[in-house]
């Protein structure tokens, strides 16, 4: 356990490692039970203060004891005792007013506790792949009934881009449920955040939904543990929001521009189909077979417009693909003949 009450005062173990008077204080204090758990409700409360050489300082009952803080010690995880840490030195050494381990909610040690400048009270729950739908609903009512805002961080390794219904349910949840639709996650070493988000649009022309390489359904930014601050009472990387925004500007732009294309060559297709109707005795169609000068029987499998051509794939009787102008081919005469139009 890192904290403990000494004289009316708190302590962490951490701390107090860093201090050989004041160790030797604590030690002393330790001896003579004066240390006692910091939890309100503790059956047991005398502690005792521990600094062996392979494990580092820390806070122990006396007695074993149903004690929340003792439950709650005994169940975080190396690794995520770990990343809270490091993320409670980073607040703390940047001005946050932030406490470690704090019992807001019943039966529960919040593993962050963050006061805005609002007065806001913001607390930081770390979770990973195994963090269960029944813990976060449980937690999520506990800390409305209390008026705390809760932001999950996922401590995870992998940081590869992820489509919303194949992710685990803690990242899941956050996707659906947080203000911004958004997730953060940091690596297991602590040093790296990924920050995503899914841009809810939909990017429809003529009833069909369009998709981009360059902008994916998902927006993403990795930083870094000081770049974790929070805007609009959201705890996020230091401007994701406004570059997501920005992002999305932009993306919706490069769509408009994607639709007048489609458009302009809808007109084109739309002036060469009435011009070649008049100039030209045959029409091609998918389905449509031919007997070709080069490739035999042949079957038109794929048209397209650019450009005032007709441009027509089609797969020949050896099984070959070919693309082909149909009004090159017109005019050189390789249509011998139409076998089904
Ligand atoms: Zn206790």
């Amino acid at each position: 356990m890192e904290k403990a009450i000494w004289n009316g005062k708190l302590y962490t173990a951490t701390e107090i490692a860093k201090s050989s008077e004041l160790e030797k204080s604590i030690r002393i204090a330790s001896a003579q039970t004066e240390l006692l758990c910091p939890d309100d409700e503790c059956p047991s409360p005398i502690l005792r203060y521990c600094h062996g050489e392979k494990k580092g300082a820390y806070f122990a009952h006396r007695n074993n004891c149903a004690c929340d803080y003792d439950r709650y010690d005994k169940e975080i995880r190396p690794v995520i005792r770990k990343v809270k840490n490091m993320l409670y030195e980073s607040f703390k050494a940047r001005g946050f007013d932030v406490q470690p381990e704090v019992k807001c909610i019943p039966h529960h040690y919040t593993h962050l506790l963050l006061t805005l400048s609002n007065e806001k009270k913001v607390a930081i729950e770390l979770g990973t792949h195994s963090t269960d739908a029944c813990k976060l609903e449980h937690l999520s009512k506990r800390y409305a009934e209390a008026g705390i805002d809760v932001r999950w961080i996922v401590v995870s390794n992998s940081h590869s881009a992820i489509k919303e219904e194949h992710t685990y349910h803690i990242k899941r949840r956050s996707l659906n449920e947080t203000k911004h639709r958004d997730v953060l996650i940091i690596d297991e070493a602590g040093t790296k955040i990924m920050q995503y988000t899914i841009d809810p649009n939909q990017y429809e022309f003529r009833n069909e939904l369009h998709s981009s390489p360059n902008y994916p359904e998902i927006y993403s930014e990795n930083g870094s543990l000081s770049e974790l601050t929070f805007e609009e009472d959201e705890l996020t990387l230091d401007g994701f929001y406004k570059r997501y925004r920005e992002w999305l500007v932009k993306k919706r732009k490069a769509f408009d521009k994607k639709c007048e294309k489609l458009k302009e060559e809808e007109r084109g297709a739309q002036t060469f189909q009435t011009h070649f109707i008049y100039s030209c005795p045959i029409w091609p169609q998918v389905g449509m077979k031919i007997l070709h000068t080069q490739y035999g029987e042949s079957v038109i499998t794929k048209l397209e417009y650019r450009s005032n051509r007709t441009i027509i794939t089609l797969v020949t009787s050896n099984g070959d693909v070919v693309f082909r102008v149909w009004e090159t081919m017109l005019e050189r005469n390789e249509i011998k003949d139409i076998l089904k139009k």
